[in-house]
C-alpha cells in the first residue's frame, strides 16, 4: 500500500515489537499523531501569534504555557524547543564558543556534540572513559587540567552525555559538573537518551543547560528537541537580536538570535505538547522499563558464551550486547549467515536488531508490554536453542 507516489505506508509499529535502539522513546502518541494530521499545514500553530510574534509567546494553542511546563518539568529557567538535540547543542556552543577554545566532550559524546563544537569553531578534546566505561569526576578534572595546559586557556563549555549512545550506561553527572564549575566551565547535559523516558531533574544534576530530543525521547515528530537553562545562563544563549537594516532602519524586536526567531513552526510543536502528558506520566515509570530491559538481558545471558557489555545490573533501557561466542557462532556456518538471527527474530514478529549483526549490537525495550517483553525474552531464547546452544 502507498501513501503517495512510490512512498510506502509505514506499518512497522503496527505489525511488529520494534527494539531498534533509537526508534524506541520517538514512537508518537495517538494524541500526538492526532494533532500532527490536524496541524500538518507548514505556518499552522502562526494563526493567532501577536505582537512580540515569537513561537513561545503563543497563547492558542497554548504553546506559552507548554515551555513553561517544559522549564518547570526539567527544573530548569527556561527552555526553547529546537529541531532536534544537535540544534541545542549548536545554540549552545555558537554562544559560548569563540574559534580555537577548546571544547571538553567524552569518549562516549555523540558525533552531533563534535558537529557543534566544529562549527564554533572550537576544538573538542575527550574525557577518556574507564574500564567499566564510565566517565568519572576523576578523569573530567584531569582532562580539564591537561586541556588548560595545552591550551593555556580554561574550556567555555563541557558536554556530558548523561547516558550514552554506545553502552545506555548512565553516568554520574552531578560529580562531573561539580568537578567543571569548580573552574567555572559551564555544563550542558546531553540528555537525548534521558529527557523524556526517565526522571531528569537539572537542578538535582546541577547542569546549566538540558538538552533533550524531541523524536529519539518524548514521543515526537522529528525533527524535535528542546534546550533549557538556567536564568543565568539563559540571558546569553537566548540573547535577543540587536540587528538593523541600514537602508531601512528596521529592527526585530525579541526575536532570537540562536533560536532564528521561531523553531518549530508546525507538526514538531505540536506533536511534542500532545504527547507532554503521557511523557511526563511515562518517565515516573522508569523502573518497569530498567526492569523489563533487564528481563531481555538474563535472557540473552541465559545462552552459554553471551556477554552484557553495558552496566550490569542494567539501568537502562538500551543495552549493548556481545554474541560472538554465541549466536555468531551459528552465523559461522548458517547458509544465511548472520541474516539469520533478524530473519528468525522477524518471523516471530521482532524487528530493529541490524539485519546481518551477530557479534556486538544493540537494542532497546522502552516502551514494551510485559507479554511483548516476554515474548521478546522467550523468543531469543528459542532461536539458540533451534540452533543447538546450550541455554541455562
Ligand atoms: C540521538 C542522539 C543525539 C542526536 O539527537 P537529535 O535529536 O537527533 O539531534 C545526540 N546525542 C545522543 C547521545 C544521541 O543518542
Amino acid at each position: 500500500m502507498k501513501c503517495a507516489l512510490d512512498i510506502e505506508v509505514r506499518e512497522v509499529e503496527e505489525l511488529y515489537i520494534n527494539i531498534d535502539p533509537i526508534q524506541a522513546g520517538g514512537r508518537l502518541t495517538p494524541a500526538a499523531m492526532k494533532s500532527a494530521i490536524a496541524y500538518g499545514d507548514g505556518y499552522s500553530v502562526c494563526d493567532h501569534c501577536l505582537s512580540p510574534f515569537r513561537l513561545d509567546y503563543i497563547r492558542n494553542p497554548p504553546i506559552a504555557q507548554f515551555h513553561a511546563d517544559l522549564a518547570a518539568w526539567l527544573r530548569m529557567d527556561e527552555v526553547r524547543v529546537v529541531p532536534g538535540a544537535r540544534r541545542g547543542f549548536q545554540a549552545v556552543a555558537s554562544t559560548y564558543v569563540e574559534k580555537g577554545d577548546p571544547v571538553i566532550l567524552t569518549s562516549l559524546a555523540h558525533y552531533t556534540e563534535f558537529m557543534a563544537i566544529e562549527e564554533a569553531g572550537g576544538v573538542a578534546r575527550e574525557i577518556p572513559k574507564d574500564e567499566n566505561n564510565h566517565i568519572t569526576p576523576d578523569a573530567t578534572a584531569e582532562k580539564i587540567e591537561a586541556v588548560i595546559r595545552e591550551f593555556k586557556r580554561t574550556p567555555p563549555l563541557l558536554f556530558i552525555d548523561h547516558v550514552d549512545y554506545q553502552y545506555g550506561n548512565v553516568h554520574d553527572v552531578r560529580a562531573i559538573a561539580r568537578v567543571a564549575h569548580q573552574y567555572d566551565i559551564p555544563v550542558l547535559l546531553n540528555g537525548a537518551y534521558s529527557v523524556g523516558i526517565m526522571p531528569v531533574d537539572g537542578k538535582a544534576l546541577e547542569v546549566d543547560f538540558v538538552v533533550g530530543s524531541g523524536h529519539k525521547s518524548m514521543a515526537s515528530p522529528a525533527p524535535s528537541g528542546l534546550v533549557a537553562a538556567t536564568a543565568e545562563h539563559a540571558e546569553r544563549v537566548f540573547r535577543t537580536t540587536t540587528a538593523k537594516g541600514d537602508v531601512t532602519g528596521r529592527t526585530f524586536g525579541l526575536k532570537e538570535v540562536e533560536m532564528m526567531g521561531c523553531t518549530l513552526m508546525g507538526v514538531t510543536v505540536i506533536g511534542m505538547m500532545a504527547s507532554f502528558p503521557h511523557v511526563r506520566e511515562r518517565v515516573q515509570r522508569w523502573d518497569r522499563e530498567v526492569a523489563h530491559s533487564q528481563t531481555v538481558v538474563d535472557a540473552l545471558l541465559s545462552i552459554e558464551g553471551t556477554r552484557v557489555l553495558s552496566d550490569h545490573p542494567r539501568q537502562h533501557t538500551l543495552t549493548r550486547i556481545d554474541t560472538r561466542n554465541s549466536l555468531d557462532k551459528v552465523a559461522r556456518t548458517h547458509k544465511k549467515r548472520g541474516y539469520f538471527l533478524s530473519r528468525d527474530l522477524k518471523t516471530r514478529g521482532i524487528v530493529g536488531v541490524i539485519p546481518g549483526s551477530t557479534k556486538v549490537w544493540k537494542f532497546n525495550t522502552y516502551g514494551l508490554t510485559e507479554k511483548q517483553i516476554r515474548h521478546v525474552a522467550d523468543s531469543f531464547v528459542e532461536i539458540a536453542r533451534e540452533y543447538g546452544l546450550n541455554v541455562s
